[in-house]
């Protein structure tokens, strides 16, 4: 997953490879998982035919620990592909660009946009605590895949780290790791 300067991205791509963009309205979430810790999470309803996503998370500030429940919409847009079918940008709130990814700090904005907003000093605190290979799990995803979760009447390693995580995301977003 790309990053910038740590922050946490979310690319329309994505979400359209996991089925996201193939109904007029769907909810859905991501978190997102550096090693085995989750360091951000947020939930979303894509309203297609209205062309925007509604995005839902929270955002803690660790120098005061001071919550902030963020709920805004991001516009979409669409272009016609020449294969058939469409291409779907964000847009984004600050700049009006149309992008493929938005970066998640305090508000989603583009790159350009996200990078305009953080000094390096609080990037680079950023940097060391999410790292530049974080990645994105998507819990139902995830649990799809998972053929066995239980062996010799025991629950697996692995589907006791996806109760884990999926406990993590349903207790709404405490674990946000989002740096101000
Ligand atoms: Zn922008």
């Amino acid at each position: 997953m790309d990053t910038v300067e740590g922050s946490l991205s979310l690319s329309i791509g994505f979400l359209k490879r996991l089925g996201y963009l193939s109904e007029d309205l769907k909810y859905g979430g991501i978190v997102w998982s550096r090693f085995e810790e989750t360091i951000g999470n947020i939930n979303f309803w894509i309203h297609r035919r209205d062309l925007y996503i509604r995005l839902i998370y929270k955002v803690t500030s660790y120098s005061t620990g001071e919550a902030k429940h963020m709920d805004y919409q991001v516009p979409f847009l669409r272009t016609w592909c020449y294969f058939g079918g469409y291409r779907y940008w964000f847009q984004c709130t600050y700049c009006q660009r149309r992008v493929g990814v938005l970066y998640i700090n305090t508000y989603a904005r583009c790159r350009k946009c996200s990078r305009l907003c953080y000094s390096s000093q609080k990037a680079s605190r950023l940097e060391r605590l999410i790292g530049a290979d974080g990645y994105m799990w998507k819990l139902d995803e995830e649990r799809q895949s998972m053929r066995i979760t239980h062996y010799a009447g025991r629950p697996t390693k692995r589907y006791l780290r996806y109760l884990n995580r999926s406990e993590k995301s349903d207790r709404g977003f405490e674990l946000m790791a989002f740096l101000l």
